[in-house]
């Protein structure tokens, strides 16, 4: 079910990675996942880690652990677990010659674009070198107004920031029933979903496990936005070792998205109602643009607008016609000092190496006038 995606999001929660009856990691079971993932990274796949578990390994050394409920309690065995929740990673993923790094993300990560773009540049950057990104949320800044709240959210934020084309979800269930499993003995499993609409969202129950806290309703919720970004979700039983090869469609449901990531980022740029400025290129830009390169700063004759970086800009030609419509890297006093240079003078006029481009090709979406 995995063979024909490339850019893959595993998230694993706390039910897989932790025994719940003694608080501690599950070796043999982390080992297993480590040696699926060198097998998906000797097919050329990129894999991204989302893991659950800092509270439940680091609750033990809090008080009365059965039950902490205070905010401060779990972000103190946050804290203390997600420590050794990176160290176990790094330690199993090594035994299979896999580098890891750990990015602790808070809700801002994903949902202001600037620091977006930071969180997402930092994992292409990792990408780049062969190093697997580990990421959680960072419990122990985060307060319940300003998180996530579970890591089904995160990962499926995660996966749309780096235009991955699945996203897995491992928990302790075979994926979407037609009725709670426990309750109701006539449940049928869906393998394959096409589109999430109101009779799926019910078949969802809220329930969650002992220690995760996303429930099949969030899992719904993070497979639709993941559907409407063009990456596919998988749903699956990851209990018993070696998860992920062994899903199938007898543990698992499918959500499978009908556009591609790309296609549906420059739909998103392309739909954009109010670009926020406009950039004037000349005939050379405007040439590379129609052969689907980036813009340069150097082909830029002009800019108009109030604009941060990451901000939609139309851009127009040396006739005003528009041409195309991009996301710029830039922020409008920034822009205006390096426009009209070449890339290389970009760390001398500003003081930092920024981006070659002004508006990236993947960025950008041409418009046949
Ligand atoms: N970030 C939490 C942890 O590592 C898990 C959140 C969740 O259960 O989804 O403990």
């Amino acid at each position: 079910m995995i063979n024909n995606y490339k850019k893959i999001v595993i998230k694993i929660g706390s039910s897989s990675i932790i025994d719940d009856q003694t608080g501690r990691i599950r070796t043999a079971w982390l080992n297993s996942i480590c040696k699926n993932i060198s097998l998906l990274i000797k097919e050329n796949k990129k894999i991204v880690i989302v893991s659950s578990g800092a509270i439940a390994l680091g609750r033990k050394h809090i008080g009365n652990n059965k039950n902490i409920r205070k905010l401060e309690d779990k972000q103190a065995a946050a804290a203390i677990g997600q420590i050794e929740l990176a160290y176990y990673w790094q330690q199993s993923l090594k035994k299979y010659k896999i580098k890891c790094a750990q990015l602790l993300l808070t809700l801002d990560d994903s949902e202001i674009r600037r620091r977006y773009l930071n969180a997402r540049k930092t994992i292409y950057s990792l990408q780049k070198n062969k190093i697997i990104p580990v990421i959680n949320e960072n419990d122990t800044v985060a307060t319940e107004e300003i998180r996530y709240g579970d890591n089904d959210r995160l990962a499926a934020r995660v996966a749309q920031m780096i235009d991955a084309d699945l996203l897995i979800m491992l928990s302790d269930v075979d994926g979407l029933y037609t009725k709670r499993p426990q309750k109701n003995n006539k449940v049928k499993k869906i393998s394959n979903v096409k589109k999430i609409n109101p009779s799926i969202e019910k078949m969802a129950s809220s329930k969650s496990s002992k220690f995760g806290s996303g429930g099949m309703a969030t899992k719904i919720w993070a497979a639709k936005i993941c559907m409407n970004s063009g990456c596919s979700t998988i749903i699956a039983n990851g209990k018993k070792n070696n998860p992920l090869q062994n899903i199938d469609s007898s543990n698992s449901t499918l959500f499978q998205a009908s556009t591609s990531p790309g296609n549906s980022r420059k739909k998103w740029i392309l739909n954009h109602l109010h670009p926020s400025g406009i950039i004037v290129v000349d005939n050379g830009a405007e040439k590379a643009i129609l052969q689907n390169k980036s813009l340069l700063p150097s082909g830029v004759t002009d800019i108009k607008g109030n604009f941060a970086r990451g901000d939609i800009l139309s851009i127009v030609n040396e006739k005003n016609s528009k041409i195309g419509i991009g996301v710029i890297a830039y922020d409008f006093s920034e822009a205006k000092k390096i426009i009209g240079k070449k890339s290389k003078e970009i760390k001398i006029i500003l003081g930092y190496e920024g981006r070659d481009e002004i508006i990236h090709k993947d960025d950008l979406v041409k418009i046949n006038s």
